[in-house]
């Protein structure tokens, strides 16, 4: 029962802390997510940053080069006397330029016709730069139109869009911004230097990352994507079954604040998104784009979730580990406050109450103790007490005697106790021996319950059961009992010392009674009564068993020993002083039936009235009785 208690306290408390530090976590935990979010946010937005830089730094980089090779010697030479030698001369310088720069795939020279007139060709894949066989028509490009309308050392650019190769989107799909400019020889346009860059190498360029998920995405002025590790979500404008790759349908809320804010982040249906927006040569805007989903952004957030969820473990385990002394104080101290509540409440009773150890030292009383023994705490503490109580009780009861019968734990019984005043009083005495889990008394608790005051109630009710009142003697209930008794003896040991019964009558009571008054004959009777009693031995028994009439039981004595003993009486009474009283006897000899006794003594009696009165009569129980 401990136990179980013991149990669901540790249970209730286990639970109690465990759930505390569980809405604890769980509310770090949530700050921590966010935070890990907002953090990746932040790096993504700084990536976009460092990449936007980037692309301005490429941008710069490429109107000089522009400028450069617009002026280079080689291409006027070219454009002044054009020559297989020229050519070839102008083909060479533009190779090393190529390969050196390795993002620009083409580099061309337009005549003012929009025939193509010099054309090297630099592949990524292999990292070799060809010439093409094969000079195209661009006359009818839309960049073409736009590159004519440039003044002179301006550079322009045509956005972002897939190769075509004499009108056919080449595959696998190549996406291209061209830059061109116009080439000029003595203040007379020759024609246009147009370079094709890598968009693919360029963006990789550009959001280069040590994070795999922090490289940039770049998205066209109308959502579609035109550069992605993602191949297969590019270029939805131009490919009709990617049209659905646009982020104002994948990210409507994203979408909107990226056409009003140059840069920043919002999270839309638990993904990231960052962005900043790039301006092209001919002021076309490209968006730069970090998306992270829910699941990257948890593997971010990982590391310090983990480290938090190690940090919960052992919290909770202290906790555990704590709580289970914490459980067993918890329990120890209610059951401890219980039990010495119910011991305070025990030894501020009604009843005295002792606490001695297995030797018998007291160690505790209350007190009630104290006020039933006279004894104080510093007379008994460390001593036997009890023998204290018990010495010089006329008993044979001793401590020692209790001790060896104190084998059920328990023992009960009633006891003469004498006060450290000498006082006796009668207590009724229960002592219990308390073991510990061994099974060794470790502990007796002895308690004191004082019936004195009931004792002596007892023997004035049994005194008032068995006397009669006027005469003090004892009452023929008594006399009846007592004759069963000695009958009962004689039944038993029937050659025994002879008992005598006698009955004894005042004679003509009614007389005195008539003469002096009724309570002058209570007083006779009360006089003869203290002669039958002062006279006879004190084993012999007498009663009043009628209104004037006596009866005597007198042990271990013959027939005529009690006739003398009766004549000697009834003579006795004759010669009291005062009131002339005489009385008249019958006795016999007592036998096991006590009517046929009783019967023998009344006829013996009835002799003694008829022979004149004042006489003793003897009728011995072997006479006949009619
Ligand atoms: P006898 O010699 O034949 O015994 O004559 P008696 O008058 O003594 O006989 P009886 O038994 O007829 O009368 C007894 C009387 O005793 C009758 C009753 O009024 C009286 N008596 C009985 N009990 C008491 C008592 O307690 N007090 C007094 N004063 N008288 C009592
Ligand atoms: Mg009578
Ligand atoms: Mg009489």
């Amino acid at each position: 029962m401990r136990n179980k208690k013991s149990i669901i306290t540790l249970l209730i408390i286990s639970i109690t802390l465990c759930s505390a530090v569980a809405l604890y976590y769980l509310q770090r935990y949530k700050e921590v997510k966010q935070q890990s979010f907002d953090y990746s946010a932040i790096q993504a937005v700084h990536q976009l940053v460092y990449a936007k830089r980037d692309y301005d730094l490429i941008k710069t980089q490429l109107v000089s080069v522009m400028g450069l090779l617009s002026h280079s010697q080689s291409l006027v030479n070219f454009a002044i006397s054009p020559s297989e030698q020229t050519k070839s001369l102008l083909e060479e310088v533009w190779q090393s330029v190529l390969v050196n720069q390795k993002w620009y795939r083409q580099i061309y020279l337009l005549d003012t016709t929009g025939q193509e007139r010099v054309r090297v060709n630099y592949s990524v894949d292999t990292g070799n730069v060809t010439i093409p066989q094969q000079l195209q028509d661009k006359s009818d490009s839309n960049y073409f139109q736009h590159a004519q309308d440039l003044e002179s050392e301006q550079i322009g650019g045509w956005g972002i869009e897939l190769d075509a190769e004499n009108g056919e989107l080449t595959f696998p799909y190549m996406p291209a911004i061209r830059v061109f400019t116009p080439v000029e020889t003595a203040g007379k346009r020759v024609g246009y230097l147009v370079i094709n860059l890598d968009i693919m190498d360029l963006s990789s360029r550009i959001s280069f990352s040590p994070d795999n998920d922090l490289r940039a995405e770049v998205l066209n002025e109308a959502g579609y994507y035109i550069s992605s590790s993602d191949s297969g979500k590019l270029f939805g404008d131009s490919i009709p079954e990617r049209k659905s790759y646009n982020l104002k349908n994948i990210a409507p809320k994203t979408w909107e604040l990226m056409s009003n804010e140059p840069a920043g982040h919002v999270f839309e249906d638990g993904n990231l998104f960052a962005f900043n927006t790039v301006t092209l040569a001919n002021n076309q805007k490209v968006h730069l784009l970090i998306q992270l989903n829910q699941e990257q952004l948890m593997k971010r957030a990982e590391r310090d979730l983990n480290d938090l969820v190690h940090e919960e473990m052992i919290v909770l385990f202290t906790v555990l580990v704590f709580a289970f002394p914490f459980a067993y104080f918890v329990t120890h101290c209610r059951r401890r406050s219980l039990e010495s509540k119910l011991a305070r409440a025990a030894l501020s009773g009604m009843s005295a109450v002792m606490i001695s150890d297995k030797h018998h030292r007291t160690m505790m009383i209350n007190s009630e103790f104290e006020n039933m023994t006279g004894y104080s705490k510093s007379q008994v503490i460390g001593h036997n007490a009890l023998q204290l109580l018990l010495e010089n009780t006329d008993q044979e009861l001793s401590s020692d005697s209790i001790w060896q019968n104190l084998e059920q734990e328990v023992w009960e019984a009633e006891v003469l106790c004498k006060s450290k005043y000498r006082i006796p009083f009668t207590a009724i005495m229960r002592i219990q021996a308390v073991q510990n889990n061994a099974g060794r008394i470790s502990y007796y608790i002895t308690s004191l319950v004082d019936i004195t005051v009931r004792k002596q109630l007892e023997v004035r009710l049994r005194f008032l059961s068995e006397r009669d009142s006027l005469s003090n003697l004892w009452n023929r209930r008594k006399f009846e009992e007592q004759l069963a008794y000695y009958a009962r003896l004689i039944e038993h040991s029937p050659n025994e010392a002879t008992t005598c019964l006698a009955l004894v009558d005042i004679d003509n009571f009614k007389r005195i009674n008539d003469e002096l008054g009724h309570d002058e004959g209570d007083r006779v009777i009360a006089g003869v009564a203290q002669l039958l009693q002062n006279s006879l031995r004190s084993t012999d028994f007498v009663a009043r068993v009628g209104g004037e009439e006596f009866a005597l039981l007198m042990p271990h004595t013959s027939l005529p020993e009690a006739k003398r003993i009766l004549e000697r009486l009834r003579i006795e009474i004759e010669l009291t002083a005062g009131t002339k009283v005489t009385v008249s006897i019958g006795f016999t000899d007592l036998t096991s039936n006590t009517t046929r006794s009783y019967k023998c003594a009344d006829v013996g009696l009835y002799q003694s009235k008829s022979s004149g009165r004042n006489t003793v009569s003897m009728y011995p129980s072997h006479a006949d009785v009619a």
